[in-house]
Formats: C-alpha cells, sequence, structure tokens
C-alpha cells in the first residue's frame, strides 16, 4: 500500500465502534481503510488459550507478579478476572505505553485488532428518554442535542446484527430491545426477585441483556455457557469485531485493513477547512505515512481518540481540532459504585446448569421522575449483580475436615451467594479533563496523555445510597449477614470512560453536533464514547454502537449529495 493511496473512507479504530463504522460504510458502498494501532489478531486461530484447561496454565495460573508488576501494573489491576494468564496477550503493556495519572485513574484498553470487543462484558442497554433530558433537566452538563427516538431504531437495527439476548419487561424506563431469548435465572436470583418487586413496586430485577447468542444467529453458533468468553470465542457466539462487523465489512470487497498502525494526527485542508489525510506511525518500522480519505470515523475509545484530536494541531486549530471553544477533553465522566456480597440460607437442593454468560440486572429506580424526598443526590444508579452457588474453592478453604470427608464436601456444591453492584452516574463537571504533556513523551514520542478526573460529593453519596439500598434488598430475601464493598471509586475501573468531545447543539459549548459531526469539520465524525453528553447508568457500548451507524447512515448520504 503506498502512502498516498485515496480511500472513501478511513476508520481510526477497528473495537466495538470502529468494527461498526467498518461494517456500515464498506457496505454503503464506500472503499474504506481501517487503522488500527495493535497487531492482528485472527478470529479463532489466534485464540491461543480458549480451549487451554487451567491445570495446563502457565504458573499454574496464578498471577506471575514480577511480569504484572513491570509490564501490566494498570491493565492487571482490573477487577473481576478480566485479565489473566489466559488472555495477557491481549492488553497493552503499560511500560511501553504510559500516560500520566493526575489523580488515580485507570485507563484499561485491548489495543490489538478489534479492541475491547474482545474482553468487554456484552453486558447491552438501551438509554431511556430520561437519560438524554437529565442535562436539561438539572442543568448539569449540556443538553443532548438528540432524544431516546432518534437512536431508538438504530438500537434496533444494532441488536438485530450483533444478537441480544434478554427479556423483554415492558418499561419505559428501561426500553425493551430485539431480543434472543434470555438466559435463565438461578433459583436464588427467582427468589430474590419476587422478594424485591413484592416489597418495592417500583423495582424491577430481570436476566441480564447480553450480546451472548442463546441461539444461532447470522452465521454464528450458540453460546456454549462456558464463560470464558474474554479469552476470544471461535463459535462467534458473543458479539466481537472479530466475528461480526469486520467479516460483514470484508465481505463487501471494500476494506482494507492496516494494524501496528500509531494514528498521530489528522490533518485539514486549509483551503477547504475539510479533514483531508489521517498521519499514521508505522508501529513495527517507524515509518511515517499518510493517507487520504473523503470522509474520516475516530473511533479509537475514548481517551485514544481524544489523544488523536488534540494531537491534531495546526494554524487553523491551534488547540486541537475541534477545539475552539476549549471543551474537547473535558466534561470526562464514567460510572462510581458500591455493592454488597451475602449468604443466602436454604435452597440446598436447587442448582443451575453450566455457566452463564451474563448476571442479573435491576434498572434505575432512585430520582427517577423527580427528587426522591430521602435521596441526598441528584440522578441515580442501576445494579448488576447475581446469586450462584460458592464452588469448591471456598469449600476447600473454609473445611477442618480432610481425607475421604474432605472430598466429598468439594465434590458438592457451596452455599448460596448473591451479590448486587451499583453503577452510579457521575456528573459532568468541566474540570474532569485530560489534555497533553508535550514535555514529556511517551510511545512513538509523542506527548504523553495527562488524565485528571476525580469522582465527587454527589458520587460519594451516591455509592453510599447504593450500599445501603443493596443491603435492604438482600436482607429482603433472608439475606442474614451482607458484606458492604467500596467497588469503583477509582474513576476508570467500570472501563466507561465518557465524553471529552461531547455532542450539543451549541459549539461553543460542545465539539460535536447531534450526527456526531465535529463542528466546522463536516467530513469529520467521531462516535465512540468520547461523544456522550453524559454518562446515564447503564453499560454504554450499545449506545455507541448505535451512534456509530446513524452517524454512517447519515455521513454516506451527505457524500452522495455532496456536502461533505
Ligand atoms: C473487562 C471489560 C468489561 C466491559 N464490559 C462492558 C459491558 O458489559 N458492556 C459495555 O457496554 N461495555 C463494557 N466494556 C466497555 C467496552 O469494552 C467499551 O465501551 C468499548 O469497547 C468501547 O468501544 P470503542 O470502539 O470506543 O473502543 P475499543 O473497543 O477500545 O477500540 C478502540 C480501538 O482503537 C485503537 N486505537 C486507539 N488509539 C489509536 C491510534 N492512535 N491509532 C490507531 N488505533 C488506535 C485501539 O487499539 C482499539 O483497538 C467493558 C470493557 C472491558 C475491558
Ligand atoms: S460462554 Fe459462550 S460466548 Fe462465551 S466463550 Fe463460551 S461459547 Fe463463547
Amino acid at each position: 500500500m503506498s502512502n498516498t493511496t485515496q480511500f472513501d473512507a478511513i476508520v481510526i479504530g477497528s473495537g466495538i465502534t470502529g468494527g461498526w463504522a467498518a461494517k456500515e460504510l464498506t457496505e454503503k458502498g464506500l472503499k474504506t481503510l481501517v487503522l488500527e494501532r495493535g497487531r492482528n489478531v485472527e478470529h479463532q486461530k489466534d485464540y491461543v488459550n480458549e480451549f487451554t484447561p487451567p491445570w495446563q496454565a502457565p504458573n499454574g495460573g496464578l498471577p506471575e507478579r514480577d511480569l504484572d508488576a513491570r509490564d501490566y501494573p494498570v491493565q492487571s489491576k482490573i477487577e473481576r478476572g478480566a485479565f489473566g494468564w489466559a488472555n495477557r496477550q491481549y492488553w497493552i503493556n503499560d511500560r511501553e505505553n504510559p500516560y500520566e495519572q493526575v489523580k488515580p485513574f485507570r485507563w484499561h484498553r485491548t489495543d490489538v485488532l478489534g479492541g475491547r470487543s474482545l474482553t468487554w462484558g456484552r453486558q447491552s442497554y438501551r438509554w431511556c428518554e430520561d437519560d438524554f433530558l437529565a442535562n436539561a433537566r438539572d442543568g448539569h452538563g449540556n443538553d443532548w442535542p438528540i432524544r431516546y427516538a432518534d437512536l431508538a431504531p438504530w438500537y434496533a437495527y444494532v441488536e438485530k446484527f450483533i444478537g441480544v439476548s434478554g427479556q423483554p419487561e415492558g418499561r419505559k424506563d428501561f426500553p425493551d430491545g430485539e431480543f434472543l431469548p434470555p438466559f435463565a435465572m438461578t433459583p436464588v436470583e427467582r427468589a430474590l426477585k419476587q422478594a424485591i418487586e413484592a416489597k418495592w413496586k417500583d423495582r424491577c430485577l430481570t436476566v441480564g441483556r447480553v450480546a451472548n447468542l442463546t441461539q444461532a444467529h447470522n452465521g454464528r453458533a450458540q453460546c456454549q455457557s462456558r464463560a470464558i468468553c474474554n479469552r476470544g470465542c471461535s463459535f462467534g457466539a458473543y458479539f466481537s469485531s472479530l466475528s461480526s462487523t469486520l467479516p460483514a465489512a470484508q465481505a463487501t470487497g471494500r476494506l482494507t485493513v492496516r494494524t501496528d498502525s500509531v494514528v498521530e494526527a489528522i490533518d485539514t485542508d486549509p483551503a477547504t477547512g475539510k479533514a483531508s489525510a489521517v498521519r499514521v506511525i508505522d508501529s513495527r518500522t517507524g515509518e511515517r505515512l499518510t493517507f487520504k480519505a473523503k470522509v474520516i470515523f475516530v473511533c479509537a475509545s475514548t481517551f485514544g481518540t481524544l489523544q488523536i484530536l488534540l494531537q491534531s494541531r495546526s494554524a487553523a486549530h491551534p488547540n486541537g481540532i475541534g477545539n475552539h471553544s476549549d471543551v474537547l477533553g473535558r466534561y470526562l465522566v464514567d460510572h462510581a459504585g458500591a455493592g454488597g456480597f451475602a449468604e443466602i440460607p436454604g435452597f440446598m437442593d436447587t442448582n443451575y446448569k453450566g455457566r452463564r454468560p451474563t448476571g442479573i440486572y435491576m434498572p434505575r429506580f432512585r430520582n427517577l421522575g423527580g427528587q426522591d424526598p430521602d435521596a441526598d443526590f441528584t440522578r441515580g444508579y442501576g445494579f448488576q449483580g447475581g446469586a450462584m452457588r460458592d464452588d469448591w474453592t471456598n469449600t476447600a478453604a473454609m473445611s477442618d475436615d480432610f481425607g475421604a470427608g474432605m472430598k466429598r464436601n468439594i465434590a458438592r456444591p457451596g452455599k448460596w451467594i448473591a451479590f448486587l453492584g451499583a453503577f452510579c452516574e457521575q456528573l459532568p463537571q468541566a474540570h474532569n479533563r485530560v489534555t497533553l504533556n508535550d514535555k514529556v513523551r511517551g510511545g512513538f514520542g509523542l506527548p504523553q496523555l495527562s488524565i485528571d478526573v476525580a469522582y465527587g460529593e454527589n458520587e460519594r453519596r451516591m455509592n453510599l445510597d447504593a450500599g445501603k439500598q443493596a443491603e435492604a434488598m438482600l436482607k429482603a430475601a433472608g439475606a442474614q449477614r451482607v458484606q458492604l464493598i467500596p467497588l469503583r471509586t477509582i474513576p476508570g475501573v467500570s472501563i466507561h470512560e465518557m465524553g471529552g468531545a461531547r455532542m450539543g447543539r451549541d459549539p461553543a459549548e460542545s465539539v460535536l453536533n447531534g450526527r456526531n459531526q465535529v463542528h466546522g469539520v463536516p467530513n469529520l465524525f467521531v462516535t465512540d464514547g468520547s461523544a456522550m453528553a453524559s454518562s446515564g447508568t447503564v453499560n454504554p457500548s450499545l449506545t455507541y454502537m448505535a451512534l456509530t451507524a446513524r452517524a454512517v447512515d447519515f455521513a454516506v448520504a451527505e457524500l452522495k449529495a455532496g456536502r461533505l
């Protein structure tokens, strides 16, 4: 490929949003180049530990402390076993890719082809109308330029392609989608649901809506319920760029993928003001290349995208492209949280089959439709969790038996453990921001990204409330002892970093318009989490996908009409 190659479209990043942009652009007839900073990963062939049994794991499956401390000090701290011997190869090497934490911030990155679509938890929820109205109602953050109705058809479009299993609940504050059959709840989850919904009429507990296939779908196989998804899945039974969107784009014959290509900046044409080219560093050779296109989609994940936009400095954009009003990099948000674990007595004659790759979900119930009189915070939170039987490891650790008695004990499932963990909406604030530190050069000689984000008093109060509510609900289901835990007190831990290039109507208050178009640069689109003007309470990636498909539809129509 020569460095003067002209494409119709360039997509930066191949993760959840980049894969969607590539699929939509190529299917609509555009010759498209995907630029990915990470190495190539081939679906099926490169899922090297997918079928490795734990007893063949290196170091007996235990953390390799020296290696992790040296190369993965941030990535290895990710919660819920998302990083480990089976998938360490997907995570970014922190030593080679440093960033500055003005305040503690965990930036978790799977920078390979497919991005975090390989390692995500696949929880997939629609926003509701209230989420889009929240900023305008309480004045925190700027008003969203779109409403639920703008996105509803695109949610449906995305869900039908990726395959989301779930239970319709018929609630306006928790919109249903195009669902495959739901996974089953465990007996204790059903009991929890019954107890909670009987006591609190406004609360709803349902099975987690998840992009894992409960039946064969779009040429991909049904999920085998093994819950080892973050190693990669040869069945294609969960949604990833590698199993779904990139193959669809490839099938058009119009896709070119260039991995090991670190995007440094986007150039604009001084005569037209339009984005004209993307500058790239080949991470293997150090060679610098430039690629041109008529339309550019930036999908490099929230911080990856902000870094590229801030680095795109020129006479017309001295502080970075789209940064005419000093909004770029500001108003970052994530999900804070607290939760509770409990032992649920009884149910010892009940069990479940397989390892379901999802949990349970309870949509927001606090401050919906107005301020709750007993709530000392703005906005609210949703709960995720589950109830399952403890496994043999704890039983063995707690047992004072030995020999044949111990063997008998550990062959039996343990007690029932229930867990509820909140995802609390963080308020958008201008001082929560990223900037470039030009004095410190990181990988490839680029300025280091400096992250200055902290939770505030509102998030602290919400966490406290979430803990109390979790305790009350677990107790309503018969829990005798509840252990409350601070879950997401360090920003980044939820891996839902959003904002920084927020959408809005007013160019003085926002970076993007209601079509994800950079104000003033009509052929440049940003559709990942950086576009979000607030965080809502549900997991965000389904919304990013819907925004991406919608923005491509608009961009291609504009291009064909000669307006881009
Ligand atoms: C363990 C875990 C669990 C999660 N669970 C959920 C969940 O249940 N539900 C949910 O909604 N979300 C979840 N998420 C978050 C979800 O993964 C992200 O929201 C989503 O992947 C973001 O999509 P993206 O396309 O913006 O970025 P990514 O998927 O991260 O992809 C970005 C891509 O851009 C590339 N890139 C970055 N910078 C450059 C550059 N300069 N040049 C070229 N390429 C570049 C990266 O290498 C990467 O491949 C989870 C994440 C993790 C890690
Ligand atoms: S649980 Fe399902 S989606 Fe996950 S790895 Fe197994 S088969 Fe694939």
